[in-house]
């Protein structure tokens, strides 16, 4: 049927491709991919043949004309990123909105998804979480968005850069402090695969001690508030972040 299919691909074991994902993929007129290098070796590993272009998002940037042609025409359109879910913390949030405006269905082919795989293996409450991506590289910027989480119960799941790990949990343990929980997710449904819980100061060592845990794909997962907790006001916020930034 014609429209837009969101399409969710493996987060690091091929294995994890369902069955629905690949027939759509098959019978698509087009393929818009965030990398079509990157999904070659995807494609092929499932004998998929149907024409890729690339599609990034910039803002302002108007679907690729191949694609609405595509709808027009009553063919099939397939978007995947380079990994997981596409529009989170991917590509494809303008062109969803762009193919519904224009009155061509978007469906959702659901799979692998990093933040929801954390989640299901963190040992965190899970009721209710709080996806906040990535967070910003810039240490004043990112500790100010760290400070505006503070006071949230629900568990926080964070996509992070390996090179960043370390600076990011020096950051959360300077605002959060060294005993909320959080929980370290690296490499899910891959070799080296780690899901290691402990408190924040504890979590931030393991880390910095051992280089394998600033390698691969990693997402965080930090308690919520505790409900016994009491908030900090911003300046004693600000004076124990100093203080953090102190600490070896
Ligand atoms: N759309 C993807 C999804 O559904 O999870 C996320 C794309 S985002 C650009 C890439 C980030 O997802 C990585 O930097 C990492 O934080 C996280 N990620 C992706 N694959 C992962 C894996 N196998 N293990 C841990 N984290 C992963």
């Amino acid at each position: 049927e014609t429209g837009l299919y969101i399409v969710a691909t493996p987060i690091g074991n091929l294995g994890d491709m369902g069955q629905r994902a690949v027939q759509v993929l098959r019978d698509a007129d087009l393929i818009a991919a965030e990398d079509t290098r990157h999904s070659a070796r995807l494609l092929q590993h499932f004998g998929i043949e149907s024409p890729a272009i690339p599609y990034h998002e910039h803002s302002g940037e108007r679907a690729p004309a191949r694609i609405v042609n595509t709808l027009r025409d009553g063919g099939t359109v397939a978007l995947i990123s380079d990994a997981g879910t596409p529009l989170i913390s991917d590509p494809g949030y303008r062109l969803v909105r762009e193919v519904q405006a224009a009155g061509h269905k978007v469906v959702a082919i659901p799979g692998p998804c990093a933040a929801i795989a954390a989640l299901s293996v963190c040992g965190l409450p899970t009721d209710r979480f709080r996806f906040e991506g990535f967070l910003p590289a810039k240490a004043g910027a990112r500790a100010q968005r760290l400070q505006d989480l503070v006071d949230e119960a629900a568990s926080l799941v964070f996509y992070e850069a390996p090179h960043r790990v370390a600076d990011a949990l020096h950051a959360m343990v300077g605002v959060f402090g060294p005993e909320r929980e959080a929980v370290l997710v690296r490499e899910i449904t891959k070799t080296f695969e780690t899901v290691h819980r402990a408190p924040l100061a504890e979590l931030h060592g393991f880390v910095v001690s051992d280089a394998n845990q600033q390698k691969g794909e990693i997402v965080l997962v930090v308690a919520g508030r505790d409900q016994g907790d009491v908030s900090l006001d911003a300046d004693t916020a600000r004076l124990l972040e100093r203080i953090a930034e102190e600490l070896p």
